[in-house]
């Protein structure tokens, strides 16, 4: 009844997008399970492909597709306990090389020194640093995760400054913050036919600021392995682009689309291109109560 209510009162409130793409990164089981429940209550779960590719005839309900991004393992292993052994259908985006290797994204490792350390912290520069209080630690973090991710330093670079930052501050990674191995996604695959697993690209890139030759060869090498593994299904192929933001997609979507049908971004892309090829996705936090995630949802379906 009130689940009733309120799906009226979405249906109402929301604007003209009215096919909202979720997009997770690091996530709890027990976070992840509150917000499926809400959304299979309220919304019409559908398939990523699906929104794509709308079925002929109105569709008048709020469909609400499921993604996640990087795979750290953790929050992977969480989707799978959530969202697969529930049966929904979901789209997952892996960067290839970090699976192969072992190895997990920079800013991950960053989130690892910052939960190891107690109050200081050694800078690139060797120099130690010491924070007032839990909070002002927090705000150097988010600070320095966002000046790295702005910045025109390189993926690989970055993993190199953030290895060598684990080095001066003693902290070792653990196995479920690593990206999740082939093998174990095969598995999921496997058992899972609502799981649909598609490119993060190899080497999580900031694609602008690579030439064409290299976008092009980094996101055929990303499906040349996904396809050697047998990760694709007789499905549509759709790129994530690293970071998702225009600033770091740069015109590179002109370049992969002879590889995909279509292309994820995160947040709404103000670029001039083919729609399909920059896909809107709502990003969804560890911080986001039902409450937030509702209101979220409404005010994304009216963005511009
Ligand atoms: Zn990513």
């Amino acid at each position: 009844m009130i689940g009733k209510l309120i799906s009226l009162i979405s249906k109402l409130c929301m604007g003209k997008n009215k096919a909202i793409v979720l997009c997770y990164h690091s996530i709890s089981k027990m976070k992840l399970d509150k917000h499926l429940k809400f959304i299979e209550t309220i919304f019409r779960i559908e398939t990523l492909q699906n929104i794509i590719e709308p079925s002929i005839g109105e569709n008048r309900s709020v469909q609400v597709a499921f993604t996640m991004d990087d795979l750290y393992r953790k929050s992977y292993r969480a989707w799978v306990e959530v969202i697969c052994k529930r049966n929904v259908p979901s789209t997952v985006f892996i960067p290839t090389w970090y699976s192969l290797n072992n190895d997990t994204i920079w800013s991950m490792k960053l989130i690892r020194i910052f939960d190891v350390i107690s109050m200081s912290f050694i800078d690139i520069n060797k120099r130690k640093i010491n924070f007032q209080n839990r909070f002002k630690k927090k705000e150097y973090l988010d600070k320095l995760i966002r000046q790295f991710q702005d910045s025109h330093i390189q993926t690989q670079e970055l993993d190199d400054i953030c290895n060598n930052l684990l080095d001066y501050n003693c902290v070792d990674l653990m196995d479920d913050q690593l990206i999740v191995e082939l093998k174990e996604l095969k598995r999921d695959y496997d058992r899972f036919p609502l799981l649909s697993i598609q490119s993060h690209t190899h080497r999580h890139y900031k694609l602008a600021f690579i030439k064409r030759e290299e976008v092009e060869q980094d996101v055929q090498e990303s499906l040349k392995i996904l396809n050697a593994n047998d990760l694709f299904r007789d499905e549509k192929r759709i790129i994530c682009y690293p970071y998702g933001s225009d600033r770091l997609i740069g015109d590179s979507y002109n370049n992969v689309m002879k590889y995909f049908d279509a292309g994820v971004v995160l947040g709404k892309s103000r670029l001039n291109g083919s729609r399909n090829y920059l896909i809107p996705r709502l990003g969804v936090y560890e911080s986001d109560s039902i409450l937030r995630l509702w209101i979220k949802i409404i005010m994304f379906s009216w963005k511009k």
